[in-house]
């Protein structure tokens, strides 16, 4: 059985005050005893207060972003070493804003998959087509390319498999994120499973393990249905995880 995995992506919002108090307001309502794991992705400059937070309760806290580089001469970048050192156990690569505003290519996020790894956090791949490639067809042609990227930069797709399973794959749509319009439940499961089928052919066993978070415009009025679908093993919660009592509804539902 799947591990149910609810994520929250603050995205460049916040500020201390209510960055405390979010947290403060989650904490307050996690039960320990919840099968599902509970994860916080916070701007860089509050990772710090979270975890420090995040101490000895059951929360999560991981990036949203890493560089593709060890270390040096890049001025704004924060690296996986970074992330590690402060108690991060996760990072986003590849968001779709990341694609789209910041020029991200396929190949740039599997170079920073592989780095997230390689310094022992856990990779969250966000995958996920624009309404234009939905609505030519393309869907799964988008997401296969973007998930091959990872799967070619180790030595075969066998390898890179074993790789990808040792992370968190988040179907997120474009043309579902910040707009309020959620994929049916029918439509991400639909995906869900192309993907899972997909990697199914390199091999069974690790597809079966492998979680796959759908996100965009999730909230505690359509998680019901969401995660009741049999490939959908929790979520990528943008503007929902921004309310304590919202987030931890999404939370009680998984
Ligand atoms: P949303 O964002 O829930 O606000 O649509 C999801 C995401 O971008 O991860």
């Amino acid at each position: 059985m799947r591990k149910t995995l609810i994520a929250g992506n603050w995205k460049m919002h916040g500020s201390l005050e209510s960055v405390e108090a979010l947290v403060n307001g989650i904490k307050s309502q996690l039960d320990d005893n919840w099968q599902s794991d509970v994860l916080v992705c916070p701007p860089y400059i509050y990772l710090d207060r979270t975890i420090q937070m995040a101490q000895g309760s059951k929360l999560a806290v991981g990036g949203q972003n890493l560089s593709e580089q060890e270390q040096g001469a890049f001025t704004g970048e924060v690296s996986g070493d970074m992330l590690s050192d402060l108690g991060a156990t996760y990072v986003l690569v590849g968001h779709s804003e990341r694609r789209s505003l910041y020029g991200e290519s396929s190949q740039l996020v599997a170079d920073k998959y592989a780095k997230a790894l390689e310094k022992g956090l856990k990779p969250v791949l966000c995958v996920g087509e624009t309404l234009e490639e939905r609505e030519n067809g393309s869907t799964m042609k988008v997401v296969k390319s973007q998930i091959d990227a990872v799967l070619d930069f180790y030595q075969d797709k066998e390898q890179g498999l074993e790789h990808l399973g040792q992370g968190v794959i988040a179907y997120e749509p474009v043309w579902a994120i910040g707009t309020g319009v959620t994929a049916t439940p029918e439509q991400a499961q639909e995906v869900h499973a192309a993907i899972r089928d997909y990697l199914a052919e390199i091999n069974q066993d690790v597809a079966d393990k492998v979680q796959i978070l759908y996100g965009g415009s999730m909230k505690s009025a359509n998680a019901e249905q969401l995660l009741a679908q049999k490939d959908i093993d929790g979520g990528l919660i943008g503007g929902a995880s921004l309310k304590a009592d919202e987030f931890i509804a999404i939370c009680k539902i998984a």
